[in-house]
């Protein structure tokens, strides 16, 4: 089973990624956490390129390509082994980031980029999408302070991302759960408990 939490800045998902994970161990579950960009050893460089203030102005094609590379290193060397083990895998953002930050973000064509990460993925599709939504100005509030590349982009483009994110929910209303990030911390762990729990294996 594999599950992902999206959203934009500060919208909890680390947060709610660790409490969801420690229900499913309590269930007696393997799981295995992870996240975008930088669970490989690839990937960990990658990420330290990506967030780099010195790269302010990378093209955004680049950009996406390199976000496409880390997930494929991500799919083939982390979270295909371990469903590929019976494991429970929840992964902190996914191929959905990429279309509502590289697509509706920086403005390139969803279509193509979904291609793209179709053939990064091998076609690997979560089974459950868990998209905190959260209003960009709360969100960066939250983090208090911007500490990376993107974190310091304009608030229309963090608004075109939560837009982004939220039609991709409304195109596959099946395999998404949409939160509201502003309630409770407590309300929403439960909430995304009530809607796992039909999903897990036996
Ligand atoms: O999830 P996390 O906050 O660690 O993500 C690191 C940064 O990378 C964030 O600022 C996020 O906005 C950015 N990001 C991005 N495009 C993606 C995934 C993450 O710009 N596809």
């Amino acid at each position: 089973t594999f599950i992902v939490l999206e959203g934009g800045e500060g919208a909890g998902k680390s947060t709610q990624a660790r409490q969801l994970s420690i229900w499913l161990r309590d269930e007696g579950f393997e799981v295995v956490t992870t996240r975008e960009p930088g669970s490989t050893k690839l990937g960990m460089r990658l990420r330290a390129l990506l967030l780099d203030k010195d790269q302010t102005g990378m093209s955004p094609r680049a950009e996406a390509l390199l976000y496409g590379a880390d997930r494929a290193d991500h799919v083939s060397q982390v979270i295909l082994p371990a469903l590929r083990r019976g494991a429970i895998v929840i992964s902190d953002r996914y191929v959905d980031s990429t279309l509502a930050y590289q697509g509706a973000g920086r403005e390139l064509s969803v279509g193509e980029i979904r291609r793209i990460n179709e053939w990064a993925t091998d076609e690997l599709v979560p089974d459950l999408t868990v998209l905190l939504d959260v209003p960009p100005a709360s969100g960066l509030a939250r983090l208090g302070g911007t500490t990376d590349r993107i974190e310091s982009e304009s608030e229309d483009f963090h608004e075109r991302v939560r837009a982004g994110f939220r039609r991709l929910a409304e195109g596959e209303p099946e395999r998404y759960l949409v939160v509201d990030a502003q309630g409770a911390q407590e309300d929403i762990t439960r909430e995304i408990q009530r809607r796992v729990r039909p999903i897990l294996p036996d």
